[in-house]
């Protein structure tokens, strides 16, 4: 069990990252954490582990302050998953995996033998062991990244939009094998994402977080649909019950705005007029997004590929509403990038504006069905 007691968190800089969190993470059972990109997600799992510090309140691991545990002792206990899996590029597969079993002490020969066992589980074939990060897919590598925070079988898995970057087939499929790998297995864990939908499917349990790291309710998957606590989640949750049908339409022409970018490599120091809002978007010199770099972490210096906040999904022109809405929703501006089909930018659009579209369209559904004979008007 992972018990957060009025946790908060507040930056140097003053962001209140986390407000006075009070959740239970029970045993043996997915937590899930959803909510807006800037909830405070991040930070509230990465405060379980002490990669970052609380400013007040404790988190108990069982009965156990872990403020008072020196933080390689409580990370061998948690298994960690990131988004870009966050592989060594210079290592293989194999040796990715077996890396925890060795620093835990074991010798190169258990190691790779933990670490093959582990990378069955998660569905890899033995191929693949060899093999460099780079030489594997997207579904393929965040397998591998799974395989590496199982393969020191840690009571306690903490997972940070594990699925976020890959396709929705290859969410889809991970998201069913990370069910049944906890049906066998039955850690505790606590997964964040900022997706409903993913919330829904694999949530035991579901805390939905509102801007300004505050609870906004923490209920089961049914309950959380039924009994929405107030329009907060009313609203994060219905929105998503709506388009989750309506998800797979096209978005037709979007209202993009045309959003202005700096030049990957180019100096931040001059790029202070161009940002809106503490974000700018940057490009290569295809005019392909390569991430947002915050101004409140980089205002002068190089813009490296290392400055980049690269959370957000894209999405494409006369793609599907639900992946507009999922590229707002994960953007840490706010606004979603959308880009062409050879990965261009066309521009951005805000949530609001998908939702718009989501309810114009929804709008114009229940007219249609009030009035069947100018629906099949419409149709013809
Ligand atoms: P999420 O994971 O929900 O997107 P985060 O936990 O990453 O949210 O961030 C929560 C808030 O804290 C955001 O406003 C973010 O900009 C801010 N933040 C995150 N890391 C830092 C930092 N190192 N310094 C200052 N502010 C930060
Ligand atoms: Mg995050």
């Amino acid at each position: 069990m992972i018990r957060f007691e009025s946790v908060s968190k507040r930056y140097p800089d003053g962001t209140v990252a986390v407000d006075e969190l009070d959740i239970i993470a029970p045993s043996a059972q997915i937590t899930v954490f959803v909510g807006p990109s800037g909830c405070g997600k991040t930070t509230s799992l990465r405060m379980i582990n002490r990669m970052i510090e609380p400013t007040s309140g404790k988190i108990w691991l069982d009965d156990q302050d872990t403020g008072t545990l020196s933080p390689a002792q409580l990370r061998r206990g948690i298994g960690y998953v990131i988004q870009h899996a966050g592989l060594f590029p210079h290592r293989t597969v194999l040796d990715n995996v077996a890396t925890v079993p060795l620093l835990l002490g074991q010798n190169r020969r258990e190691a790779r033998g933990r670490a093959m066992e582990v990378l069955e589980r998660v569905g890899l074939d033995s191929k693949f062991a060899k093999r460099y990060p780079g030489q594997l897919s997207g579904g393929q590598q965040q397998r591998v990244g799974v395989a590496r925070a199982l393969a020191a079988d840690p009571p306690v898995m903490l997972m940070d939009e594990p699925f976020s970057a890959v396709d929705p087939v290859v969410r889809a499929q991970l998201q069913d094998e990370f069910l049944r790998l906890q049906g066998d297995l039955g850690k505790t864990i606590v997964f964040v994402t900022h997706d409903i939908d993913e919330a829904v499917k694999l949530g035991d349990q579901i805390a939905v977080m509102r801007t300004g790291g505050k609870l906004a309710q923490l209920a089961s998957p049914v309950e959380l649909l039924n009994r929405p606590a107030d329009a907060f989640v009313a609203g994060f949750v219905g929105r998503d019950r709506g388009y989750r049908a309506l998800g797979f339409e096209p978005s037709g022409e979007l209202p993009t705005r045309s959003e202005p970018t700096v030049l990957l490599g180019s100096e931040a120091g001059g790029v202070g007029s161009t940002a809106q809002d503490g974000w700018v978007l940057v490009v290569d010199d295809t005019n392909t997004p390569q991430g947002w770099l915050s101004l409140a972490t980089a205002s002068t210096g190089q813009i490296t590929p290392e400055l980049l906040h690269r959370g957000g999904t894209l999405a494409t022109q006369g793609g599907s509403l639900r992946a507009a809405l999922d590229a707002a929703l994960s953007s840490p501006s706010g606004r979603g990038v959308i880009v062409d089909e050879d990965g261009r930018l066309l521009g951005s659009v805000t949530a609001a504006q998908v939702v718009e579209r989501i309810e114009a369209l929804a709008a114009s559904r229940r007219n249609a069905a009030a009035a069947p004979s100018s629906a099949a008007e419409a149709a013809g």
